[in-house]
């Protein structure tokens, strides 16, 4: 079968994709050995956001005495929320189903390898297209240690259909995986301990961001050891116990658990591929390409995690259309550089542009100015003073960056992304009316601070 396009795999790079094509005039075929949806849809963001959901009713719970609601009694059924987690993921796998019912997209179920430069074989089955974009996605990392394949040990993707919820859970490494699962069931009565190797927290984020977001996590009871390499995890012979043993400061130190999460980062899906034997450049990272996501193969395209530049959703999808602008030779003003990304504790971390630490680096020139929930009227009411923003700015006054914690971070940090994308000053920012009482107000507080 011959199309314009061939995508490999269905997750938000290649289904989002598959589908502008189609806006865009080009025949697709789409090819997928799993569910549609990829590691987003069914395995990462959003079962994940189902999980938080059901934490933040149970962090609200815990405070209800201060909206006097008082003698609460209830029951925690753990089997229901991880049904209502594969509800909600079966509904949305349906909408990315009936995305794909387009005359122009052809879905094909199975396992694609290349055959040549031009075909790929799924079944048995040879499919060619002028482009292919490789949109294949990422696969959990396991630490190379000893006890790594233990029962108890386990990763993202087994945590999310776990029957029970774990009495002490040991999370190693403290990036975004990490710290959103430690979040979640910290909130359903696990005893957390996090091991991460790095001197900080989520170590790409702004370090004052993370060093507050550690302190609200220390005062829940999340336990957070940092420069701490993990070297082995055994199994007690007597009860069955999971003992991860780190070095910290030269000392070797052990923590007891009964489920181990590694969350130690995830690696280029590129095996079943066949890409060496039609040379396309890769590496342990993923798939090399240019600002055009183009492999050194120019027809060949790899977009989202798979080509290891940002394992973000959202990136993936916009990598795609620039992927489909260049095959239709047409110029776009999609900017990379400005990707917001958030966290999904409790509270919230939503971040995007420049950090402190990065203009630093870079030698710029920058003003960087704070303002905190704990001022902000809708914070208070909804009992939720803890966060701040922080809006960076070069010496002209244009906006940098923008690092936000607390309630809504994840929503409230578009706004400052917009800005960035446009050019926006501080000072245009400053003339720019916010209705009362939002959270939004605690971004225009800190830009009155310029
Ligand atoms: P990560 O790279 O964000 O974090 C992994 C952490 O593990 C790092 O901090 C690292 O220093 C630590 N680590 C590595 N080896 C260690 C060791 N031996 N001992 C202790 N710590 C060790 O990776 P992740 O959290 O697994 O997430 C994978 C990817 O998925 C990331 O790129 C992330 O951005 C993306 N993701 C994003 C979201 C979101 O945007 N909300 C959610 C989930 C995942």
């Amino acid at each position: 079968m011959n199309s314009d396009i061939i995508i490999i795999g269905a997750g938000p790079g290649g289904y989002e994709t598959a589908v502008y094509a189609a806006k865009r005039g080009l025949s697709v075929t789409i090819i997928e050995s799993e569910k549609p949806g990829g590691t987003c849809l069914n395995e990462g963001c959003i079962p994940t956001k189902s999980f938080c959901r059901n934490a933040a009713l149970m962090e609200d719970l815990k405070h209800a005495e201060q909206f006097g609601i008082n003698d609460l009694s209830y029951t925690f059924d753990f089997k229901k929320v991880v049904e209502r987690k594969n509800e909600v993921v079966r509904t949305l796998v349906q909408g990315v189903k009936f995305l794909m019912k387009n005359k122009l997209i052809t879905y094909v179920q199975g396992k694609a390898s290349f055959k040549n430069e031009n075909t790929v074989l799924v079944n048995g089955e040879e499919y060619t297209a002028k482009n292919i974009i490789i949109a294949t996605g990422s696969v959990t990392k396991y630490l190379p240690i000893e006890g790594k394949s233990l029962s108890g040990v386990i990763t993202s993707k087994e945590i999310l259909d776990i029957d029970h919820i774990p009495e002490r859970l040991c999370i190693i490494g403290a990036g975004v995986i990490g710290l959103e699962f430690a979040s979640i069931f910290n909130a359903f009565g696990s005893k957390v301990t996090v091991l991460e190797y790095m001197k900080e927290i989520l170590p790409s984020f702004d370090t004052d961001l993370t060093k507050r977001l550690k302190q609200s996590f220390v005062k829940k009871g999340i336990e957070i050891t940092n420069q701490a390499a993990v070297q082995k995890i055994n199994k007690s012979e007597t009860d069955g116990e999971l003992v991860v043993s780190y070095e910290f400061k030269g000392e070797t130190k052990e923590c007891i658990a009964d489920t181990v999460l590694m969350a130690v980062g995830r690696a280029a899906n590129v095996d079943s591929l066949n890409l060496s034997d039609i040379n396309i450049a890769f590496s342990p990272k993923g798939i090399e390409v240019n600002e055009s996501m183009q492999t050194n193969r120019p027809h060949i395209y790899a977009v989202g995690d798979v080509n290891g530049k940002c394992l973000l959703a959202h990136a993936a999808t916009f990598q795609g259309m620039i992927a489909i602008h260049h095959i239709l030779g047409e110029k776009d003003n999609i900017r990379l550089d400005v990707m917001p990304s958030a966290v999904f504790t409790f509270p919230e971390v939503a971040t995007v542009g420049l950090t402190e630490e990065q203009c630093k680096e870079k030698g710029i020139a920058y003003k960087a100015k704070k303002s905190f929930f704990r001022a902000n009227g809708k914070a208070i009411s909804m009992n939720e003073p803890d966060g701040f923003c922080k809006i960076l700015s070069d010496e002209n006054g244009k906006i940098l960056g923008c690092h936000l914690f607390g309630a809504h971070a994840a929503d409230l940090i578009h706004e400052i992304s917009s800005l960035i994308n446009k050019g926006t000053t501080v000072q245009e920012f400053k003339d720019m009316i916010h209705a009362h009482p939002t959270l939004s107000e605690v971004i225009q507080e800190c830009g009155k601070e310029f």
